[in-house]
């Protein structure tokens, strides 16, 4: 009975909104900037559930080009390399409640070929989403960039727990603010994503989507072949924020992955 009360009345909250929207879609839309729909890593709200949560999530389930995958037979091809052009930014980082995310100010590019991807922001995940020849590691870092018509790329730098630790991250971890949501600004302290890349920059490639919701599809990713070294410390001190916020592997589907040489 109480079930089917609060059912009843999140329908109705749910109709009225869709009459909201067309009255007072500022307001709305503030509103839900600041509730996203709740999804995450465990029980109820896992990723085996996302499609299920809201039908604007529907692809999270449907989709045959998801990410992250188990990266292997690839081909080895002569593809373009990723030219970086990335220039250092005042710190802004968020503990957004789905993982640590820093915006990055407009300015820094990647080209590929003959498209050109502007920087907007980067975030981690632990252990790794993408795996390569069945292999996880440690933290992944997602450097999520769009070209001018709107085309996700997402870089994907994997990081192994090793001795030298990444003083990029010791900057970055230093900053988290344990409130969730709260955007830290540091004017006076300025970050350089390029600090992040591995010394050698071969990567595999392939179609995917954004590895959380609402899963679109249409994202062309570029996985570092070699990993980068972080600490042990620096990882726990992520896992002690995320114990895990990745999503499971998806079927490659027949995907082509490619290789550079
Ligand atoms: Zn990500």
């Amino acid at each position: 009975m109480l079930l089917w009360r609060v059912m009843n009345i999140q329908s109705m909250w749910k109709r009225l909104g869709l009459v909201l929207c067309f009255v007072t879609l500022p307001v709305l839309s503030r509103t839900q900037a600041s509730s996203p729909e709740h999804w995450g890593y465990d029980g109820k709200d896992d990723p085996k559930h996302w499609s299920k949560l809201n039908p604007e999530y529907a692809l999270c389930g449907t989709g045959h080009t998801q990410s992250p995958i188990n990266i292997t037979n690839a081909n080895k091809e002569d593809l373009p390399p990723l030219q970086f052009n990335y220039n250092a930014v005042p710190l802004s980082i968020v503990n957004n409640g789905h993982t640590v995310m820093v915006n990055y100010a407009p300015g820094s590019t990647m080209t590929v070929g003959d498209t050109t991807y502007a920087l907007k922001q980067f975030h981690f995940h632990h252990p790794s989403e993408n795996h390569i020849n069945g292999k996880k590691y440690d933290l992944e870092a997602h450097l999520v960039h769009a070209d001018a018509d709107g085309h996700t790329a997402v870089v994907a730098i994997l990081f192994k727990r090793g001795d030298t630790p990444s003083p990029l991250l010791d900057t970055l971890w230093t900053n988290i603010s344990p409130e969730k949501e709260k955007v830290v600004e540091v004017s006076s302290v300025f970050i350089d994503v390029k600090d992040l890349l591995p010394s050698s920059t071969g990567y595999y490639t392939y179609a995917g989507s954004l590895t959380t919701p609402p899963c679109t599809e249409g994202v062309t990713w570029y996985v570092f072949k070699t990993p980068v070294s972080i600490s042990k410390a620096q990882v726990e001190a992520f896992a002690k924020l995320y114990k895990h916020d990745n999503r499971f592997i998806e079927p490659t589907n027949h995907r082509d992955i490619r290789e550079s040489k």
